[in-house]
């Protein structure tokens, strides 16, 4: 049996009797006048079904018999858009009941919902198609007096998968892993690449290591990039959702790097800071450090059964420690590190959170707290779904327990901007270190670390 059917079965066992589950898969989008954005299916049916091609629905009962609707063989189309699958051969290929042409897909869904009572759909799924399901109730609607039954009630598909694709199935452990390799041979690649071109005193830019990055990323399969990368020259560290941009890299500067491949599907999110030449300053070995360090108390606190908000907890303890040591917070005016890890004082330098979920998103679904597991029926929590990188409102009791099989990120980080309270040799300074964890029966294995982060390590690799 394939991962996909494996799945399949067991959305289908988590539903009441008389329910059905309409997964569809994302819609092209355009770019501007004649041209497209690269298509990415939908992660909720891609996960269900492995197939990639767009204009596909996927229907599913509490039996596990399945429906697909597919783009149909097309000569004429396929010469100039490639090869359809079509609904021919999608029983066979894909292990689904039955197929249909997508065109057909208006007369036969309400025929096959309106045996249902309960429909489920994945309201974080493409939103197109809501319009089309209420289009179809509309249908059935008219045949209730001829004695269709017509189904009462819609309920979000989310709740289940979110918590299906939380726990990584060993098919999907694999990919990650891979993805995960590539990505850190295209940051080793990035550094070595930096510290030669400064060596040979080369125009270098903020591209030219983007460049690097995408030709690695591609070179070993990876479909995309999984989020826009990030290359950061110097100061340009401190901006969060920097992009790579056009900024001139020096000798003298450290260059953040956040970046990670898509493979099959799957993310990896990495992020290593270096200088530029190769060989850090005083200052830099400071901060970058205690970063380090912060991280290392991430990774002790991520275990099973330890609460998601632990690592973050752990992290955020040690960067106070040393705002404090460094002279960054002093304790006259800012307490011990307890009164400023309450009081939240070192915002100013650490503003996100240290972990999100990883999966086929980069940012992945689930929930982080307690109270929204696939049993409940009731809507998530309005607060679950936020970034939890940009929010700081989940208090540690709320917080869920960490599982073998989920996959976190590890980033903690120190931005400092310049301000007459701070030393003057930090001024600028921005270094983030990310790790993809996952967690295992032993503990939790770092899948990311491919790529050196020790100092010496760094030094080395770029010598
Ligand atoms: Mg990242
Ligand atoms: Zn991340």
């Amino acid at each position: 049996m394939t991962p996909y059917q494996q799945r399949r079965l067991f959305l289908a066992s988590q539903l009441g009797p008389g329910d059905v589950v309409i997964v569809p898969t994302a819609p092209e989008k355009s770019r501007n006048r004649d041209s497209s954005f690269p298509y990415r299916f939908d992660s909720y049916f891609y996960y269900l079904t492995g197939f990639e091609e767009p204009n596909s629905v996927l229907l599913l009962n509490d039996k596990g018999e399945t429906v697909l609707f597919c783009q149909p063989k097309d000569l004429d189309k396929e010469i100039w858009d490639g090869y359809r699958l079509g609904p021919e051969n999608a029983p066979q290929m894909l292990n689904v009941d039955r197929a249909f042409s997508i065109e057909q897909i208006d007369e036969i869904a309400p025929a096959f919902l309106g045996h249902h009572e309960c429909i489920w759909y994945p309201f974080a799924g493409p939103s197109e198609i809501k319009p089309r399901l209420e289009l179809w109730l509309g249908e059935i609607a008219k045949k209730a007096r001829s004695g269709v039954r017509v189904p009462h009630t819609l309920k979000n598909a989310c709740l289940i998968l979110d918590e299906m694709r939380l726990i990584k199935d060993h098919h999907e452990i694999e990919i990650m892993k891979k993805a995960c390799h590539i990505s850190a041979l295209a940051h080793i690649k990035a550094m070595q690449f930096c510290a030669q071109s400064i060596q040979q005193k080369k125009d270098l830019k903020e591209y030219h290591l983007e460049a690097e990055l995408l030709h690695e990323f591609r070179r070993h399969g990876s479909e995309y990039p999984a989020y826009t990368s990030i290359v950061a020259a110097g100061a340009n560290a401190c901006v969060l959702h920097y992009r790579a941009d056009k900024a001139p890299i020096v000798s003298g500067d450290l260059v953040l790097i956040d970046a990670g491949c898509e493979l099959h599907g799957y993310a990896s999110d990495i992020t290593r800071t270096f200088p530029a030449n190769g060989r850090f300053t005083g200052p830099q070995r400071d901060i970058y450090a205690c970063v380090l360090a912060a991280q290392e108390a991430a990774v002790d606190a991520t275990r099973a059964n330890r609460a998601f908000n632990d690592p973050h907890d752990a992290s955020v303890r040690v960067l106070c420690e040393g705002l404090l040591s460094l002279g960054l917070l002093n304790a006259n005016e800012h307490g011990t590190v307890e009164d400023i890890i309450e009081h939240r004082k070192y915002t100013p330098f650490y503003m996100h959170r240290t972990s999100h979920w990883l999966g086929m998103d980069v940012h992945d679904c689930g929930a982080y707290t307690k109270g929204t597991t696939s049993q409940d029926s009731t809507p998530q929590a309005p607060w679950s779904d936020l970034d939890p990188l940009k929010t700081a409102t989940l208090s540690a009791p709320q917080s869920r327990r960490l599982e073998v099989g989920m996959v976190l990120t590890l980033e903690p980080g120190l931005y400092i901007r310049p301000s007459p309270s701070v030393p003057e040799k930090y001024w600028n300074i921005g270094v983030r270190i990310e790790d993809d964890a996952l967690l295992t029966p032993e503990g939790v294995e770092l899948i990311s670390r491919d790529v050196p982060v020790q100092i010496s390590d760094i030094e080395h690799l770029m010598s």
